[in-house]
């Protein structure tokens, strides 16, 4: 009505400028074999789902302040001081942080590409300039680039390392000498890398310009509580500490993310098997056709047999209940991202796949 369309237009437009709302589809249930958003089906560790139940005793309580005992906790598994440590609602909170933090209307920020689109939502709510840097050939960091070219006055450059949605990896080894080189400030999204080979979260204390940000979503099986945490310079922790909101994560979250760091080790199996349905999926896929990228990850990237494009391969397998991923990019039309997850998922997966391209 007339008012509504009067508050509306006196209100910022800047989150209209986004596709900002999700769709109104219900979420899938449990009949379903979600493989669409890189979670980790696996059972949480006993000892870990008692700390959430205990952790509902406090539920009158506010969660502590500054997630204190959450970033001392982080601080002391990963090798840093507290202060080089903040702790969000999952990677998510962290990155909007950075973006609130760090750029104002019309600046640049650069992303590899292609990249995790979720950036480019949080770019355009800032009304800042969001620049696209595509990766060199076989996944390489074009260094020289990103120091001379139009990334060279971005406010910060983002990279994910292990990338998503290509799964791809960059050698910890590039990224320390564009870290070296560059004085921007670099933020590194390690949301996948317990799946990869190796990590650059050292780095933070040899240079001032590497944020790095990890997340429990993936490799720690808790996306649906939300534990994220972002590592560096105490200068750059703690603009963002900042501006966050008081009492961000609740006690249940801190609970898990304490329960978790203590018991890392009881995750080896999972990321074991994780790997191990990546490679035997991945060699799956390639016999029927499809072009799958190698992945440090745990989902994989496939380019689809010629003649459908990654939409029609889609609605396909959602026919099936089975649910996979598709982008816009350019150059990813014509694939599917599919995550890794329980061998009875993986099975069902590949088994609908194969009586999809036996019946095109
Ligand atoms: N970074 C990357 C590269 C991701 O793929 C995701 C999840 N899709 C996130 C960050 C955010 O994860 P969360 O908010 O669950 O920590």
């Amino acid at each position: 009505d007339a008012k509504l369309q009067s508050v509306l237009s006196s209100l910022s437009q800047m989150a209209r400028q986004s596709d900002a709302l999700p769709s109104d589809r219900p979420a899938p249930d449990a009949s379903w074999v979600k493989l669409n958003t890189n979670e980790n089906p696996f059972p949480l560790p006993t000892m870990i789902m008692k700390s959430a139940i205990a952790a509902l005793e406090r539920q009158y309580l506010y969660p502590e302040e500054d997630n204190i005992s959450l970033r001392e906790a982080a601080a002391n598994a990963y090798g840093v001081s507290i202060d080089q440590v903040i702790a969000g609602n999952g990677s998510s909170e962290l990155l909007g942080l950075v973006y609130r933090a760090f750029l104002a209307a019309g600046d640049r920020v650069a992303m590899m590409s292609p990249g995790f689109s979720f950036n480019r939502k949080l770019a355009m709510l800032q009304g800042a300039q969001f620049l696209e840097i595509e990766f060199g050939e076989d996944h390489s960091l074009p260094i020289e680039q990103l120091l001379l070219g139009p990334a060279k006055d971005a406010k910060f450059i983002l990279l994910a390392n292990p990338n998503n949605p290509t799964g791809a990896f960059v050698p910890v080894a590039d990224i320390e000498r564009l870290v070296a080189k560059s004085d921007r400030l670099i933020v590194l999204d390690e949301a996948y890398v317990d799946f990869a080979p190796e990590n650059g979260l050292h780095l933070i204390n040899r240079y001032p310009n590497l944020l790095v940000l990890r997340t429990f979503s993936k490799s720690y099986a808790v996306a649906g509580i939300r534990v994220g945490f972002g590592f560096g310079h105490p200068e750059i922790i703690g603009r963002l500490r900042n501006i966050q909101n008081v009492f961000n994560m609740n006690v249940i979250g801190h609970a898990v993310g304490m329960s978790v760091l203590a018991h890392r080790a009881a995750y080896a199996d999972n990321h074991r098997h994780i790997r191990h349905q990546r490679q035997r999926v991945r060699l799956a896929l390639s016999q029927l056709g499809f072009s799958v990228m190698p992945s440090h990850a745990n989902f994989l990237l496939a380019r689809v047999p010629t003649g459908q494009d990654g939409s029609w391969w889609q609605s396909a397998l959602a026919r099936q209940k089975i649910l996979v991923a598709v982008f816009a990019d350019k150059g990813l039309e014509n694939c599917i991202r599919v995550s890794i997850g329980t061998k009875e998922q993986m099975d069902a997966f590949l088994s609908a796949t194969k009586d999809i391209n036996a019946n095109i």
